[in-house]
């Protein structure tokens, strides 16, 4: 980290993000003092040889240049963190890892490249993670240094120095974006954006403006635009400076885009893309394995226009999705015996993500259920016709089931019983699909501990 030398820097939360924080402030000749509620991540810092001292004590804040926090740390709802109110009270600057890579980032100036090396960030409510690893993927393979880093995979403090032409793919939950200070991606991508998290950003409307950062303070040199949404839409409306501005390339999953700007747009399995009014580039996404359904279709067209921006040719692209495994927990098929395949979405932990999961497949033994997001599960509508029976888990399954009307649904509880009563049923072309829309955490400690308890039993059962 640039810039920091000699200040005194709080760091509020020791998970990974906070620790490589710390670690990356001594660095750059800062003096951090952490805190975190939770004494074995003190510990732990402490035996880095960090200085740890209570934040939330009187005073804590007089002589700190700035703060910096975990993603994991609510700051506003569903209440004010103390520590972090006691910070903006004291007229402390608050910031994340992010705010502090870019902070750095932009700062060094890289005179020395050829090529300069560019960040692409993602966001947007789902799809964010198979977005940024197959940008990652495609940059790998067409033989550009990238580095996946952010949300997914490593901090973003913990990457390695940047190369000449060399790509660092972030991608940013909305958690990160809202308290970044520094938000300058040379590639910014929103890919859709659905009601989840509300609770933490105070309704819609925060959830949205804190994705939209992304977009401000100078912009992006290219936007990435899914306008599926009005919210989408709106955005790319607002950074276009007229209707063939090329600065945003709008996509989208379903609709023919029009008009003379820059699209890319997915149609009955097909991908194309415009510029200009001509067509720039297709690809035929029937033929690839990793990117199963019409969600995975938009964030092929997500990746497609990333990929574009940093000035790769759309065969490039092809090859690059043609070899693409897709990622653990989503759209994962597990095994197929007996006309019968098993696919594991244990990420689909909302009812937008879960709706596509269901339009993805055919006859579908749904496994699902567990902690409820706010919302209620109307949005699950267009997916249940594909629907034979769910098979419904969690704590809570009985209320679960409740609110699925007219689908047929037995109350399982456990993955164990839904796994073989799921299985008992199958008939050759059926999908039995986990696929929740909901949190895992009445159950599981996450949604992988939830994805591979699953894929286990099948397994086992399977023999
Ligand atoms: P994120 O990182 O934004 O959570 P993931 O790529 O991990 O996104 O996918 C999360 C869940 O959402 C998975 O269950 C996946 O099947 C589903 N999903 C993936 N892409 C989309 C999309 N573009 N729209 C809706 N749902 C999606």
């Amino acid at each position: 980290v640039i810039g920091v030398e000699e200040q005194r820097i709080a760091v509020l939360g020791l998970g990974r993000s906070g620790l490589s924080a710390a670690r990356a402030l001594r660095e750059g000749g800062a003096h951090p003092i952490c805190w975190d509620d939770n004494e074995a991540a003190r510990d732990i810092a402490a035996g880095e040889g960090f200085k740890v001292s209570d934040l939330s004590r009187q005073g804590a804040f007089d002589d700190i240049a700035l703060l910096v926090t975990s993603p994991g740390i609510p700051h506003l709802y569903p209440e004010p963190n103390r520590v972090i109110a006691a910070a903006l009270a004291a007229g402390v600057p608050v910031d994340n890892d992010i705010g502090l890579f870019f902070r750095s980032f932009a700062a060094q100036g890289f005179d020395e490249f050829d090529t300069p090396p560019r960040v692409v960030a993602v966001t947007g409510s789902n799809g964010k993670s198979t977005t940024s690893a197959l940008i990652h993927h495609v940059l790998s393979e067409a033989g550009r240094a990238s580095q996946l880093a952010g949300n997914i995979g490593r901090g973003v403090l913990d990457i390695d120095p940047p190369e000449d032409g060399g790509v660092v793919v972030l991608e940013l939950s909305s958690y990160q974006t809202e308290l970044a200070r520094a938000l300058t991606p040379d590639v910014a991508v929103f890919t859709n954006l659905s009601p989840d998290h509300l609770d933490r950003h105070g309704g819609m409307g925060g959830y949205f403006a804190a994705k939209r950062r992304l977009f401000s303070e100078g912009g992006p040199d290219r936007a990435v635009i899914g306008v599926d949404e009005a919210e989408g839409r709106f955005l790319a409306n607002q950074l276009s400076v007229g209707p063939s501005d090329d600065r945003v390339i709008r996509i989208s999953s379903g609709t023919k885009l029009t008009g003379p700007g820059w699209q890319v747009f997915a149609r009955k399995g097909f991908l194309s893309e415009y510029r200009k009014g001509r067509q720039a580039g297709s690809i035929d996404l029937r033929e690839i394995k990793g990117l199963p359904g019409a969600h995975n279709h938009q964030n092929a067209c997500a990746a497609y226009a990333a990929c574009r921006a940093l000035g790769l040719a759309p065969r490039v692209i092809e090859a690059g999705f043609a070899s693409f495994g897709g990622l653990p927990h989503r759209s994962q098929l597990i095994a197929e015996q007996n006309g019968v395949s098993f696919v594991n979405d244990s990420k689909a932990t909302n009812v937008d993500s879960a709706a596509r999961a269901l339009m993805a497949y055919g006859r579908i033994r749904w496994i699902c259920g567990g902690l409820q997001k706010e919302g209620g599960l109307a949005g699950l509508a267009p997916g249940l016709a594909n629907v034979v029976k769910a098979y419904v888990i969690g704590r809570e399954a009985a209320a679960f089931a409740l609110d699925l009307g007219e689908t047929e649904t037995e109350i399982c509880t456990t993955m164990e019983r839904a796994v073989a009563r799921a299985m008992e049923e199958a008939e050759p072309g059926d999908c039995v699909l986990l696929a929740p829309a909901a949190a895992s955490f009445d159950q599981y400690d996450n949604f992988e501990q939830r994805g591979d308890d699953f894929t286990a039993r099948v397994r086992a059962n399977l023999g």
